[in-house]
This record gives structure tokens, C-alpha cells and sequence, in this order.
């Protein structure tokens, strides 16, 4: 087989870990390395150092082959091999480049990232006309703009659109992910030249600050932020903030910064409902140069429902399954090569539901038992319809089942449930924030 097809493999696999390993783990391990060659389900992986390789063989191995029979349908043996030639190539997809802002004045912005490849649909639509306005009028009426949703959904994307935005109209502008902004406060202070830091942050027009949560709790490093913040706000320059929760939830976080942090407009991304992961998946694979049929495309939108990147995954891995075996782009084949995801997502809906239920029950302070039970006071029926509601939300559990579980209901009373649920969420903001709890403590 050609070195293409290694390569192919290579990306489709690196876009299921993607999915499955944290993004720092991803970023540290995966994000530099290239599908070398590919014979005899041997797969030779190129790496930049002998530690990278190290690392992989004795702790990723497993899940790496095993995503890698997922995808091939054949046995998998892999090898590290420490290849310098790539060490600095990155790659062209998403997340993987390294989006970093170093001391240069050039953000390093991933070019795919941009307002025009950003596809609006009713999920993300109040954020992206938020986005839009503060890229036209910085420091105007949204300031700071706090959007918030789930891992995937394209925050970073509308961040780094309104540094697209800035940059060619001329306007300085920083991106900085929290975690390289804690880096450099410590650095700084270690090497005294917080005078630098400080003048780095302070002299932009428009700061980016991707997921603020990692701040929390931070002392000096939240301190140091809460000033750069308020001398930027006195002086009506632009913040934008991105975080996987409100402001309202983030634990740990001083008061004064989260006041401070809800002072703008806090808006929400949510999952892409249907239509628009159909649309997502059309631009995407408009953007490979692809015709893949509204049938396969569905198929595909069905399985991923989470977010965008998993979206992204999949049809990454119908095109490589695809290539490797040299047939065109069919329901069917799409069917096969989505055939374990299937499984993998319908196989253990047992494990999934109990921990939903139990993470339910304890922050309504119930058992998994009263929501099984027939009881019928408020709050116990309160938490079993969250109970309903997460389940549809986080599984592919069929909805007679989740109402078997929980109570004997049958499946319109899950549907009126969920569709309770969704309109309370947005008028009820107690219950909207013990919904987000529920779901990062069910994520960790
Ligand atoms: P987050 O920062 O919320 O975790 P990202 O911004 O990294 O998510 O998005 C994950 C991937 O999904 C990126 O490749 C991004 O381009 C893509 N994406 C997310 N939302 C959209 C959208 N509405 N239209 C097009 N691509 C999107
Ligand atoms: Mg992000």
C-alpha cells in the first residue's frame, strides 16, 4: 500500500483520539506526529522525539491499535518511530495545529477558523451574531462577550474568527488559551519581567482568552487577570472569553472577576440540532472537495450528535474507509465503517444510565432508587424528568427504555419530559446551572 494510505490512516485515527484522550494529552502526545508507512496491518507512526515514542508504546498502545481496528477492520500492529523531518510540520486539521500565541506579534490563528466557514443554525446563532458584532465594533455594547457551550462546539472557532476579523482590519489583537496566560504570568514573575507581561496584555485592542475556567482558584495568576481586565475595560478595549460553563458556574472563581465576567453579554452555544449538523457536514466536505450524498451525510449526523469535532471524526473516517477500500461513498459503506461506533455507543447504555441516575439523584439529594420508583412529589418527579432529559441528551438509549428505568413511563412521557426540561432551562436559571453541575461532574 502506498504512503498516502498510510497517511490517510494515520489522520482518520489521529481524529478518533481526538475524540477520546484529553485535548492537553492530546496536544503533548499526538498533535505532531505523521502515518509513515502502512504494510501487512503494520503501521509506522513518524514522532518527533525518542520520549514521544516512549510514552506512546507504553501508554497508548492499546487504545491506539484498538481505535485502529475500528477503523481498518484488520488486525493492527503499530510502530513508533522517531522521525524529525515532521517535527514541526503540524497539520493542517483543526484543533492538531498548534494555535499558540507566542511573544510575536503575529497570532499564529488556524486558518480554517474564520466567520465564513462557521456555519450558523439555531444552536449557536445568538453567539455567532454576538461574535460578529464585537469583530465590527470592538469595545461597543458586548464587552466582555462570555460564550459558553460543550467541548466541540466551536467556541475556539468564533474566538479565533474575531482575531481573523481584527487582523485584517489592522486592529491589535492577542488570542491566548488560559493556560498559556498562567504560563507566562509564572514565567514572568520568575524571570521579573512581569513590567513585559503586563505591557503585553495591556496594549491590545481586542483580548481573546479561550476557557477561563483553568484560572479559577489560581491566586496570583487570577489576580494578575482581574487587573489586565479592568485596565483593558476602563479603556472600552475588547475581551472576549470563552469558557465550557456561564460564569455563574464556575467553582472557585472570586466574585469580584465574576461579576466582572457576566458585566457584557453571556451567551450559549448548545449541540447542533439535526439540520445543522446536515449543513456542518455539507461545508466540511465541500471543504475536502467532496460529494458525499444527504443520505450518507445522514447517517453520519445521526451517530454524532455531541458536537462538531465528533462530527468531523466521522466523516474523516467514512472517507478513509473509504479509500482503503477503494470504493466510492455509499450508505452502505458509510453503514460499515460506522458499524462499531454503532455498537460502541448502544453497548453499554446500562453503564452511561447509572451513572446519569446517580449523578442526578445526588444533586437532588434522592437515590438512583427514588428515581426508579413511582413517587410522585415535586422534586422527585422534577429530578426523574432531568433524569429523562440528560439520558436523550448524552446516549443514543432508546426512549422506551429510558422510560422503563425510570418509573415504568413509556416513551411519550420521556419525550414531554425532555421537551419540558428544555424550555425550563432557559428560563430557569437555578436549574440551568444544576443541570451544567450534573453534566461536568457526569463528564469527569
Ligand atoms: P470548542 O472550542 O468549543 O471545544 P472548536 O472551536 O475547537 O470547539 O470546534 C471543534 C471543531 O468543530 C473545529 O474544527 C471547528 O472548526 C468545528 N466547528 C465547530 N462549530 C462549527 C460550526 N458551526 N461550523 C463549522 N465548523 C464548526
Ligand atoms: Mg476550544
Amino acid at each position: 500500500m502506498k504512503v498516502e494510505s498510510a497517511q490517510e490512516i494515520w489522520e482518520a485515527a489521529l481524529g478518533e483520539l481526538q475524540i477520546q484522550v484529553s485535548k492537553p494529552n492530546y496536544r503533548t502526545w499526538l498533535a505532531k506526529t505523521v502515518g509513515l508507512s502502512y504494510q501487512d496491518n503494520k503501521l509506522v507512526v513518524g514522532v518527533p522525539s525518542p520520549f514521544i515514542a516512549e510514552y506512546l508504546d507504553k501508554n497508548q498502545r492499546s487504545l491506539i491499535e484498538k481505535t485502529l481496528i475500528g477503523l481498518t477492520h484488520h488486525d493492527a500492529n503499530i510502530i513508533f518511530q522517531v522521525d524529525g523531518r515532521y517535527q514541526n510540520s503540524g497539520s493542517s486539521n483543526g484543533e492538531r495545529g498548534n494555535i499558540s500565541f507566542t511573544t510575536t506579534q503575529t497570532p499564529n490563528f488556524n486558518s480554517k477558523y474564520t466567520f465564513d466557514s462557521f456555519v450558523v443554525g439555531s444552536s449557536n446563532c445568538l453567539a455567532h451574531a454576538a461574535a460578529l458584532e464585537v469583530s465590527r465594533n470592538p469595545g461597543g455594547t458586548h464587552n466582555p462577550l462570555f460564550i459558553h457551550g460543550g467541548v466541540g462546539l466551536g467556541k475556539t472557532h468564533l474566538l479565533q474568527a474575531i482575531g481573523h476579523a481584527a487582523l485584517a482590519s489592522h486592529i491589535r489583537v492577542l488570542y491566548v488559551s488560559t493556560e498559556q496566560f498562567t504560563n507566562e504570568f509564572i514565567n514572568a514573575i520568575q524571570e521579573r519581567k512581569t513590567r513585559e507581561f503586563r505591557h503585553k496584555y495591556r496594549s491590545v485592542n481586542i483580548l481573546l482568552i479561550d476557557d477561563i475556567n483553568f484560572i479559577a482558584g489560581k491566586g496570583q495568576t487570577e489576580e494578575s487577570f482581574f487587573h489586565t481586565f479592568d485596565e483593558l475595560h476602563n479603556a472600552n478595549r475588547q475581551i472576549v472569553i470563552t469558557n465550557h460553563c456561564p460564569p455563574e458556574s464556575i467553582p472557585l472563581l472570586q466574585e469580584r472577576l465574576r461579576s466582572r465576567l457576566e458585566w457584557g453579554l453571556v451567551t450559549g452555544i448548545q449541540p447542533p440540532d439535526f439540520k445543522t449538523r446536515i449543513a456542518i457536514l455539507q461545508a466540511k466536505a465541500k471543504d475536502k472537495g467532496l460529494n458525499v450524498t444527504l443520505d450518507v451525510l445522514g447517517l453520519i449526523a445521526q451517530r454524532a450528535h455531541r458536537n462538531v469535532r465528533e462530527l468531523e471524526g466521522y466523516l474523516n473516517r467514512v472517507i478513509a474507509y473509504a479509500k482503503l477500500v477503494r470504493a466510492s461513498v455509499n450508505s452502505e459503506l458509510a453503514t460499515k465503517a460506522l458499524e462499531d461506533i454503532t455498537s460502541k455507543n448502544t453497548k453499554h447504555p446500562a453503564i452511561t444510565l447509572t451513572l446519569i441516575m446517580e449523578a442526578v439523584a445526588e444533586s437532588f439529594q434522592l437515590s438512583p432508587s427514588d428515581l426508579k420508583s413511582g413517587r410522585r412529589d415535586r422534586k422527585t418527579a422534577l429530578a426523574r424528568q432531568v433524569a429523562m432529559y440528560l439520558i436523550r441528551q448524552e446516549t443514543n438509549c432508546p426512549l422506551a427504555q429510558i422510560g422503563k428505568e425510570l418509573g415504568n413511563r413509556d416513551h411519550s412521557t420521556v419525550i414531554h419530559a425532555y421537551k419540558k426540561i428544555e424550555s425550563h432551562i432557559n428560563t430557569n436559571s437555578d436549574l440551568k446551572r444544576q443541570i451544567l453541575d450534573i453534566q461536568r461532574s457526569i463528564e469527569s
